[in-house]
């Protein structure tokens, strides 16, 4: 897996029958039954702490017109070499060329133009959830890097102060540590360095997380757009006070890269161990049937009903394969618990649970089966979570001097610069890209390059 992770990965989702990357054009894939609703759930908990934090959903429009595209100078030249252009209605040529959006900020501030009238209109906190697209040129790689970014999570705001936009994104911060945090996927948090900021927006903060080839991939951004955009588009509002003044805004996003990085970071050589809380089916059960007897199947039937009765996702594989063949179909799929029914199970009045985490055998009693199955996919999603966790964290390695940089091969670097040009000097040395600043970091010691006092501490890794 560490050696050929991306063999690996196209390999688990079409076996796990989650995508079939074989769509006719490239970089676009479909969606199957069991991957949409893994990606259904994945969903869900982001849509749930929107809301709780006060974000509406909206539903705006694929195609932006060309002059509202181009209004922001800055956000074209990030855009400009991916996106696609509608130029064809019919046999007619269109008047106004229109793109299909990259990102939604040109689509939805004309509009939050003509809403906002005064302080009392804001905050506006909305966000939607749609496909993205964009001409990438590199490789493609199905979730990872696509030309349809399919399942785009988009939030964005606008504010009457500087300070409260600023709290926003300090907000939107918290709801990402959240949304990973329920998934286990572990990240590093950093500032994206100037270069790397969003285009058209002051700062950029930026989620990562590690995958096993020792590359990181970044899973959730955060901008603060300042009065950027609503200067261009006049966004502009009444003070209490009479006077006027255009709104500071921030926007957020997150994509299907979160579905891969839940897929990869709990994964094994047969393929992937679903988060229990986006499983699409959390527990399977397959009665084991010698001859023709029937207690087992009509046992599996009643387990079945109870553990849906208690809201758990369960599934009854009755197919007529040997229970082999349906222990690795299943395994191969991610369904965190196997329950086995034989014979002498349902004489027993027990049956065996078995973790795709850790492969371990539990014996239930069967009067205590749905307690048991609840603490287990709890306490498998805390051990997942931790050995997640456990994995990144033994792979970010402090850098004094960057003469020391040989012995790591992959993996992230955390060094000291200076406030001079040393970043530069350590990204061509090292052949690593800077991630960017750690949020909340306290520089201390020296430079890693110079060996002047150090103004900030820097991740570094190789990046998809
Ligand atoms: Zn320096």
């Amino acid at each position: 897996m560490e050696d050929s992770f991306g063999e690996w990965f196209s390999r688990v989702i079409r076996e796990a029958e989650i995508m079939d990357p074989r769509y006719p054009v490239k970089g676009l894939c479909v969606w199957l039954p069991y991957g949409m609703k893994l990606r259904n759930l994945v969903i869900s908990i982001i849509r749930r702490l929107l809301e709780e934090r006060g974000h509406h959903e909206v539903l705006f429009p694929l195609l932006i017109p060309e002059d509202a595209f181009n209004r922001e100078a800055e956000h074209i030249r990030g855009f400009e070499n991916e996106v696609y252009w509608v130029t064809r209605g019919g046999g007619e040529e269109l008047d106004v060329k229109l793109v299909l959006r990259p990102t939604s900020e040109t689509s939805m501030y004309p509009m939050f133009a003509l809403w906002v009238r005064s302080h009392a209109d804001l905050p506006i906190k909305v966000f939607q959830v749609v496909s993205v697209f964009r001409h990438e040129t590199k490789m493609t790689k199905p979730m990872i890097r696509v030309r349809e970014v399919t399942t785009f999570k988009e939030a964005h705001t606008a504010h009457s102060t500087r300070e409260e936009a600023e709290a926003q994104v300090r907000e939107a911060v918290e709801i990402y540590r959240k949304f990973f945090d329920e998934l286990g996927i572990p990240y590093v948090i950093t500032k994206r360095p100037e270069w790397d900021t969003f285009a058209g927006a002051e700062y950029s903060i930026a989620f990562d997380t590690l995958l096993p080839d020792g590359k990181t991939l970044q899973i959730g951004t955060v901008h603060n757009l300042g009065q950027n955009f609503s200067k261009v588009f006049g966004i502009e509002f009444q003070k209490p006070d009479g006077g006027h003044d255009h709104v500071y805004q921030t926007c957020y996003g997150i994509s299907e890269r979160v579905i891969a990085a839940a897929i990869v970071v709990h994964g094994d050589e047969l393929g992937p161990c679903l988060p229990p809380k986006v499983a699409p089916i959390q527990v399977v059960i397959v009665p084991i049937v010698f001859k023709d007897e029937r207690e087992p199947t009509e046992l599996s039937h009643a387990l079945l009903q109870e553990l849906e009765r208690g809201g758990i996702r369960a599934h009854l594989d009755l197919r007529n394969l040997r229970p082999g063949n349906k222990f690795y179909y299943w395994e191969r799929r991610g369904v965190p618990i196997r329950i086995e029914v034989g014979p002498k199970e349902a004489r027993w009045r027990k049956v065996t649970a078995v973790r795709r985490d850790t492969r371990k055998r539990i014996e239930i009693p069967i009067e205590e089966l749905l307690d048991k199955i609840k603490t287990l996919l709890v306490e498998m999603e805390v051990e997942m979570k931790k050995r997640a966790w456990d994995k990144l964290n033994e792979r970010v390695r402090k850098v004094g001097k960057l003469d020391d940089f040989e012995k790591i091969t992959g993996g992230i670097a955390k060094m000291s610069l200076c406030g001079g040009g040393c970043a530069r000097e350590a990204e061509e040395r090292t052949g690593f890209k800077i991630l960017g600043e750690e949020l909340d970091s306290k520089p201390s010691g020296r430079c890693a390059v110079c060996g002047r006092a150090a103004e900030r501490t820097v991740l570094m890794a190789r990046s998809y």
